[in-house]
């Protein structure tokens, strides 16, 4: 089928009255929880490095969040537990906004979105990251890469001491091949890969001069008007994966105690790890629920608090680099992928 008859039949199905129905219909009362990573302004220097997966524009931010509140009712994360102990019932077609990692982007440029829009999310950040000026191993990689597929000659060396194949790599974006790097990189042995990224995470401290996480005082700003503030554990290694994840789990709780005051704790799992043992973890060091990188709406009243289902936009599709959304990709988005 031609490209423009697609395009032509998917607006005609996207703007039916039944089509909407059919949305209303299913979201009436199961939750919808959406995910979040990065949301950078295209002229923030940040930007020039960022995983576009995960990240798109302020301006696209804006769009989707004016979309989704036409479509859904917003609710915070303590309605979702006042609705689980029968307290009271969420509204009609609930939807609660998250944001992972903890990024400064988020205060930046999410945060007074947010509050232009009087709406309300739960952020849920790595606690051993607060105000820091350093990437978790994976990002950290991914700038590398994109550092030397634009000709830096230091990280050109880098991906000849992780034996990848920089040829693969010409021209952005190129998300996928350097995915690809980074599960190689992973593949190293630890002591090996410990070796090259401490030698270029030197080299590209000294280029990085912008703080890539919130801080404490952003967090409490945040946390004051309105905004949650969760974990999203302390050093971003897989829970499922570390030895230590009851240390790293009530030790996260205790930063964001000390920085909010809270009593009410939630959880994202770092790379969306979880299993049957973590989760029973989770609960056990008083968290009263925790999202998991599974896709789909939430029934409620919600049979497992610790394995929520969560929906992150597919980004690559409408690239951060296309600028604005179209009205068409919107209604795409909270009609059809959401
Ligand atoms: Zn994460």
């Amino acid at each position: 089928m031609g490209i423009m008859i697609k395009k032509i039949l998917n607006r005609i199905i996207l703007n039916s009255p039944f089509f909407i129905h059919r949305h209303k219909t299913i979201h009436k009362s199961k939750l919808a929880i959406i995910g979040f990573h990065r949301v950078i302004d295209e002229a923030d220097e940040r930007f020039q490095e960022a995983n576009l997966q995960w990240t798109i524009t302020s301006q696209q931010f804006k769009d989707i969040l004016i979309t989704l509140k036409k479509y859904f009712t917003l609710v915070s994360p303590e309605e979702v537990l006042d609705a689980q102990r029968n307290v009271r019932n969420l509204p009609s077609s609930p939807l609660l906004i998250t944001f992972d990692d903890g990024w400064v982007d988020n205060y930046l440029y999410a945060f007074p979105i947010l509050k232009e829009n009087n709406a309300r999310a739960l952020f849920f950040i790595t606690t051993d990251y607060i105000g820091s000026y350093s990437y978790f191993m994976e990002e950290a990689l991914f700038s590398y890469f994109s550092l030397a597929s634009r000709g830096n000659s230091e990280f050109e060396k880098f991906i000849r001491d992780v034996e990848c194949d920089l040829g693969k790599m010409k021209g952005y974006p190129h998300n996928h091949q350097i995915n690809l790097a980074i599960s190689k990189v992973r593949k190293l042995k630890p002591e090996k890969r410990k070796e090259v990224l401490q030698k270029y995470h030197e080299i590209i401290h000294r280029d990085i001069s912008v703080r890539l996480f919130m801080n404490r005082d952003e967090l409490k700003e945040m946390y004051d008007s309105g905004m949650s503030i969760g974990s999203h554990g302390k050093s971003h290694t897989p829970l499922t994966s570390v030895g230590a994840s009851k240390e790293e789990l009530i030790s996260s709780k205790q930063v964001i105690e000390n920085i909010t005051g809270t009593n009410e704790f939630f959880l994202s799992y770092p790379h969306g790890a979880y299993n049957a043992k973590l989760s029973k973890e989770c609960s056990g060091a008083g968290f009263h629920f925790a999202c998991s990188s599974d896709t789909g709406l939430n029934s409620v009243p919600i049979n497992n608090m610790f394995a929520l289902k969560r929906f992150f936009l597919p980004s690559w599709r409408f690239n951060a680099h296309s600028g604005k959304l179209t009205n068409d990709q919107l209604k795409e988005i909270v009609l059809r992928d959401l």
